[in-house]
């Protein structure tokens, strides 16, 4: 039997994070073409509620300490790091968020194992090959681990969570672990805006670039949303702008989204906001520029001005609609 595959469990205010399931579907896959165990690990408080729903896990090993919480990076790591050389672990699945991305590659240097960062897809034919996406998805590049060990971040929505989902009772394990001080402590969560839709479960999603010119502009782009019962999204400069919340932002420092439709308006197609928007089922763009980068990866584009298109469509589907 190989060594164990050890999974980063995150969890944040009682839930387990969906993360944590795709990463366990990703591991089982893995454990059984290695022939290896599968492990989790919790840190933080109130764990055990949170391990029975780790199943899909051989073991589950509970650092039980409020300070982990959110622990810092160096402190995670050298947790990490103690249970590794404990429990026989040669591979190590982090979350590819803001929780844990500094914490895989502090284990990585600190164990001197290879970091595999933004990994995307993981096969194994004697070598374990990790497929990562670079540049915000202008490369891929496939990464071997030829003895299987090595720290892999996987990155968000690649793997489906489902996988990692079971109503299994795991063996749970609770480690006396010392927790080392940190320089980096966690003060307070701050909540993103409330009271705003979440753009991720959005079927339908009309989103406005700096081409739409004007604030006043995105009321067209809404009323096109609400005719095709969908939201308003945006590019980051719209949001810098302050014309639409944060919470409304697609691509590499917002959110990634996976619409049925996405229709983007005035949008050029930097690298940065396709990395969050290119798993649409349907990509339609309008843009003035037919040499514009988004025309290169939509499935439909149409080379003209928004704000004459928006008001002209919302009509056309109100009153199709009307009709019906
Ligand atoms: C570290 C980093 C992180 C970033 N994160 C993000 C991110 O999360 N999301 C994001 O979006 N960007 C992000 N960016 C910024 C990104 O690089 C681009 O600058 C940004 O996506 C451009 O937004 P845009 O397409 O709206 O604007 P522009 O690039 O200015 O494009 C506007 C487009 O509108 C077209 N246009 C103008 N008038 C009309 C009209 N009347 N009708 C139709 N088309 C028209 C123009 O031809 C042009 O193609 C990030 C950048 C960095 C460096």
């Amino acid at each position: 039997m190989s060594d164990a595959i050890l999974v980063l469990a995150e969890h944040l205010r009682g839930e387990i994070s969906e993360i944590t399931y795709a990463m366990l579907g990703a591991g089982r896959n893995l454990a059984k073409a290695l022939n290896a165990p599968l492990y989790a690990v919790l840190l933080g408080s109130d764990l055990a509620p949170l391990a029975a729903r780790l199943g899909a896990a051989d073991k589950v090993f509970l650092v039980e300490n409020p300070q982990l919480n959110l622990a810092s990076a160096g402190t995670a790591a050298a947790l990490l790091k103690e249970l590794m050389a404990q429990q026989q672990v040669g591979l190590v699945l982090v979350g590819g968020t803001n929780v844990s991305m500094g914490i895989g590659s502090v284990l990585s240097v600190r164990t001197g194992l290879p970091f595999v960062n933004f990994c995307k897809k993981i096969s194994w034919d004697g070598a374990l090959t990790c497929t990562s996406q670079l540049f915000g998805g202008k490369i891929l590049a496939d990464v071997k681990l030829t003895d299987g060990r090595g720290v892999i971040s996987i990155y968000p929505g690649s793997f489906p969570a489902e996988a990692g989902k079971s109503e299994a009772a795991p063996t749970t394990v609770k480690l006396e672990l010392p927790v080392a001080a940190s320089t980096v402590l966690f003060k307070r969560y701050i909540e993103p805006e409330a009271g705003d839709i979440d753009i991720t479960k959005q079927n339908v999603l009309v989103a406005v670039g700096r081409g739409i010119q004007s604030q006043a502009n995105v009321a067209l782009a809404e009323e096109l949303a609400q005719a095709l019962g969908g939201a308003v999204c945006a590019s980051r400069p719209v949001i810098d702008q302050g014309w639409l919340p944060l919470s409304r932002q697609v691509g590499k420092s917002g959110m990634t989204v996976k619409p049925r439709l996405y229709l983007a308006l005035g949008i050029s197609g930097a690298p940065e906001h396709w990395e969050g928007m290119q798993g649409s089922q349907l990509i339609i763009a309008v843009n003035t520029d037919p040499k514009a980068p988004i025309f290169d990866g939509a499935h439909y584009g149409v080379c003209g001005d928004a704000l004459e298109l928006v008001p002209a469509l919302a009509e056309k589907i109100k009153a199709k609609k009307g009709a019906a």
